[in-house]
């Protein structure tokens, strides 16, 4: 298969050659052309698969351009290093298609990330605690959110973030694409699978 394959546009094929991407890894090969037809999918693949960009590119391409002031994409990662390098990842590929992606995570004042909320975005990449604790704080509004993405879940769970994450759920809209990527398998993983996806196809490297 080659990034041709999947009906990408323009922009986003044009960002796919300057990052030096040559053609697909195995899992954006399984999992870009389910999520393009809109599937909720559970990947399992660990760091360095490029399990990023299996969800970026077909976020990118369902996005498409800034636009209102509202997310539309959620992605909920373990640690503040995770959600910097899914932005690094989200930066390389969107050069082209200009969405604003803002990354939240604690350990430092939330004043410059409430700052940036208030201007717009259309993508949030956000650790539970800080995000719940500026959705509470209403500089975050869900109304507009179409894909969910749950990153290193067996992380997630092991750093004990579960109840927040069915705290969220509990808030985003029900209709939406939901995403659930781990580096392994597991009972936990399955359980918040079966919480989270609807009818999902699974995905293994
Ligand atoms: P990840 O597994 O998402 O952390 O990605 C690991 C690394 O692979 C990152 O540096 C990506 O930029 C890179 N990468 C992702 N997809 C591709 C691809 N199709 N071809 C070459 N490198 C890639």
């Amino acid at each position: 298969k080659t990034f041709e394959d999947f009906k990408f546009n323009k922009q986003i094929l044009n960002a796919i050659t300057d990052a030096g991407f040559e053609e697909p890894t195995l899992i954006q090969e399984k999992a870009i052309t389910p999520i393009l037809a809109g599937q909720d999918l559970m990947g399992i693949a660990q760091t360095g698969t490029g399990k990023t960009a299996a969800y970026v590119l077909p976020m990118l391409m369902k996005l498409k351009y800034a636009q209102g002031q509202d997310p539309r994409a959620l992605i909920l990662v373990p640690t503040r290093e995770l959600a910097l390098q899914v932005k690094d990842a989200i930066d390389l590929l969107n050069i082209y298609t200009d969405l604003r992606v803002l990354a939240i995570y604690g350990g430092l004042g939330p004043k410059t990330q409430k700052e940036a909320l208030s201007k717009g975005i259309d993508v949030l990449i956000a650790t539970p605690g800080r995000f719940m604790e500026l959705y509470l704080d209403e500089h975050i509004v869900l109304k507009h959110l179409t894909y969910f993405v749950i990153d290193e879940a067996d992380k997630m769970m092991d750093m004990g973030f579960i109840p927040q994450i069915h705290r969220i759920l509990e808030i985003v809209p029900r209709k939406r694409q939901n995403l659930l990527f781990s580096a392994t398998m597991s009972d936990r993983v399955r359980n918040l699978a079966g919480d989270f996806l609807k009818f999902p196809v699974e995905v293994a490297i």
